[in-house]
């Protein structure tokens, strides 16, 4: 039996969104960060069914609330690490040395290679609103054991239109470009809308846009705070209406598929294992100096091998 396709015709009609304008509403889920006292994000990346744009492969939306960030050591590989603020301040250390606080508008900008190690915490005496985007880009398979780096840039490009004004994070964005380093074609900017606007896109890049606050409208449709709106690729422009701030990410398809476990982007099960034996033997990552408290221990891993997914599964 092979014709048991409910719906036949809408399979055939429906747009490859890897080449084709889409829409759909990506509604996050609430994870507890590190520990009893953590914070509580909303994750829209990995979704089930939509697992990057691009690059992008995690998208950690938080606050704005009266909240005390205390993440302890603990180990990436095989990524980078966007740190990016709308409220509050955020103090980051790492194994390579870096201390640097960042504020909102400023980029702290991780790229974990090989291997790095890092806490993010509030400085003492800073228990205050909180509101920001903790987001990852996967590094392609030749650079992703590079060696490990630091940046922060408090000197990002705006472009401003009519209706929006929108700070380029990463790549180039109408023609302005990032300083930040990256590995694929990729774009990243915080827009803030006031009125109605458009931003030119690239019909290679697929994109999707993330709601700090409620009052954007993405290409029509109202998207809620928190809520990441993915919009496919093959378009060479975006209208946003409303009021409110958004973060724009966008890049070329991921081809490669990945195995994500923890704080680690490999490509298959033995990667991770490697990974999380190392962090455990405290080899490999660094230590942190100047963060009050153990590091991290790396979960359990499942029973069963972890798999390798591509962009959409
Ligand atoms: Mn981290």
């Amino acid at each position: 039996m092979s014709n048991l396709d409910p719906a036949p015709a809408e399979a055939i009609s429906r747009p490859d969104p890897a080449t084709a304008p889409v829409r759909e509403l990506l509604i996050g889920r609430d994870v507890v960060l590190g520990g009893p006292r953590g914070m509580t994000v909303t994750r829209t990346l990995p979704h089930k069914h939509r697992r990057m744009v691009g690059a992008w492969c995690f998208v950690d939306h938080y606050g704005p609330e009266s909240a005390t960030m205390r993440v302890p050591p603990h180990p990436h590989t095989g990524l980078q690490t966007v740190s990016w603020l709308l409220r509050g301040e955020v103090l980051h250390r790492d194994s390579l040395g870096s201390e640097q606080l960042i504020r909102p508008g400023q980029l702290n900008l991780m790229t974990a290679g090989a291997g790095i190690s890092h806490s993010e915490e509030s400085p003492p005496d800073l228990t205050r609103i909180l509101h920001g985007v903790q987001l990852w880009v996967a590094l392609p398979d030749g650079d992703r054991a590079t060696a490990p780096a630091f940046a922060h840039h408090d000197d990002l490009p705006v472009v401003h239109r009519d209706g929006l004004s929108a700070t380029v994070v990463m790549g180039t964005l109408e023609g302005v470009t990032s300083p930040a380093r990256m590995h694929t074609p990729i774009v990243g900017a915080e827009v803030r809308i006031g009125g109605s606007g458009t931003l030119a896109l690239r019909p290679d890049f697929e994109y999707a846009v993330l709601a700090f606050e409620d009052g954007p409208v993405v290409d029509g449709e109202p998207v809620p705070a928190g809520a990441l709106s993915y919009l496919g690729a093959g378009r060479t422009e975006l209208a946003l209406h409303g009021t409110g701030r958004v973060f724009l990410l966008g890049g070329e398809p991921f081809e490669e598929q990945i195995v994500m476990w923890w704080n680690f982007v490999g490509r298959t099960h033995d990667d991770i294992v490697a990974a999380r034996t190392d962090w455990e033997a405290h080899t490999g990552f660094g230590t942190v100096e100047g963060f009050d408290g153990p590091p991290l221990h790396a979960p359990e891993l499942p029973t069963t091998a972890l798999k390798a997914r591509g962009r959409t599964r």
